[in-house]
């Protein structure tokens, strides 16, 4: 089956920070790509909500650099390890206690091609900024929401791929 968000522009995509010194490639399609509007992203990006493309820790290969774990206070008190740039500090991707190292969320904005994947899904929008208004038809959710019911079901095999990995 051909996956439309390839497009014509191959199964991987490329990305890095600011000053080029960390550079990464992506393997195939996200798990899932979240729009996180609560209000500790809005805050960490300082702009009305983050970005994230979810991707299996060994499809984020590191081209050059590599990025400097920053560990970040998050709303569940269990901190959000920040992968960020040695050099200019941009942040590339986190890892979140919840979803462990195995499952990075990778910062849509550095890719080359930041268009490449727009959110499948709005999250904690009870804490949207009012002025942002989601294009009709958007999956959102007050909070967080049920993966096995919301993931497609190429994502969820993944999942279960990684969780047989992990062992549990
Ligand atoms: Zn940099
Ligand atoms: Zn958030």
């Amino acid at each position: 089956m051909i996956d439309q968000r390839f497009g014509d522009k191959g199964p991987t995509a490329e990305g890095g920070c600011t000053c080029r010194g960390v550079r990464y490639r992506l393997d195939g399609t996200p798990l899932i790509v979240h729009a996180c509007h609560c209000r500790w992203c809005q805050r960490e990006t300082g702009t009305a909500f983050a970005l994230n493309a979810l991707y299996e820790a060994d499809r984020v290969t590191h081209l050059a650099g590599e990025p400097e774990m920053v560990v970040t206070p998050s709303l569940s008190g269990n901190g959000q390890s920040i992968a960020r740039c040695p050099r200019c500090r941009v942040s590339i991707w986190s890892n979140y206690p919840q979803a462990g190292a195995a499952v990075r969320f990778v910062r849509v904005g550095t890719l080359d091609d930041p268009d490449r994947w727009p959110p499948d899904i709005h999250i904690y929008t009870g804490s949207k900024q009012p002025w942002l208004v989601l294009p009709p038809g958007a999956k959102a959710v007050a909070e967080f929401y049920d993966l096995e019911t919301t993931w497609r079901a190429e994502s969820l095999e993944r999942r279960r791929a990684l969780r047989g990995l992990a062992g549990n």
